[in-house]
């Protein structure tokens, strides 16, 4: 369910941005279709609105960026999602991948260490209109156990290896993206559960930023 003010706002620079995303090599309809329906322009500071729809990062202040619209598209393209999964995310930052992700799938669990994020992040994602969004403070490298397992876990952050209770909450056949590696250069790690073997392919580089926890770096 998406809240048809906000996206009948920057109509035309969101069409814009699903173009250069399908020409830039995005070929899967479902992720250009919830890049369609997620009003970006909610998730960056008021005073850049007006480049929200560019492909690139922006900071979305507590020295946190929103990430490049091609690299959540590159991200949601490798988790496969059909649409009934429950997700975790690991780095809430502004919502916007959140909310992404919400189109692509059945529930999403996200957490974010940052409360005046979170509470940004809260607003935007209910004024976004999605409604299958549970959103916690806290470290998230402990994951949610509570909620667990996770068909998909999405971590938006560089950690210096695998949490082991993120590892534990991946349900069978459940892929986790994690960019794993030293606090300025990682590499993207998909971690894919069969049985108690853990399938990992190196997916590239990546560069975020650090991963701050008990099972990440020390803030
Ligand atoms: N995908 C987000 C977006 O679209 O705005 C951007 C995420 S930003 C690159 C990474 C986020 O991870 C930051 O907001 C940071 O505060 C958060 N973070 C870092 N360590 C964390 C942890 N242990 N638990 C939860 N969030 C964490």
């Amino acid at each position: 369910m998406v809240d048809g003010t906000a996206l009948s706002q920057y109509t035309g620079a969101r069409r814009r941005l699903v173009e250069t995303l399908h020409d830039g090599g995005v070929g899967d309809l479902n992720v250009l279709r919830a890049f369609d329906q997620t009003p970006r322009h909610l998730f960056v500071p008021t005073g850049m609105r007006h480049r929200a729809y560019e492909d690139s990062a922006l900071p979305i202040g507590n020295g946190q960026t929103i990430s490049q619209p091609s690299t959540h598209a590159r991200y949601l393209e490798l988790l496969h999602l059909t649409g009934s999964e429950r997700v975790l995310e690991v780095g809430t930052g502004s919502g916007y991948q959140t909310v992404l992700l919400s189109h692509l799938s059945s529930q999403v669990f996200s957490i974010e260490r940052m409360g005046g994020l979170l509470a940004r992040a809260r607003d935007a994602i209910r004024e976004s209109g999605a409604r299958n969004v549970s959103l916690l403070t806290g470290d998230g490298t402990l994951g949610w156990r509570e909620y667990s397992p996770f068909d998909a876990i999405l971590v938006t952050a560089g950690a210096p290896s695998e949490p082991p209770p993120l590892v534990e909450q991946l349900a069978q056949g459940g892929r986790m993206l994690i960019p794993i590696g030293d606090r300025e250069e990682q590499r993207l790690t998909l971690v894919t559960r069969h049985g108690e073997t853990l399938d990992r392919r190196d997916m590239g580089p990546a560069r975020f930023v650090p991963l701050v926890g008990m099972h990440g770096w020390p803030s």
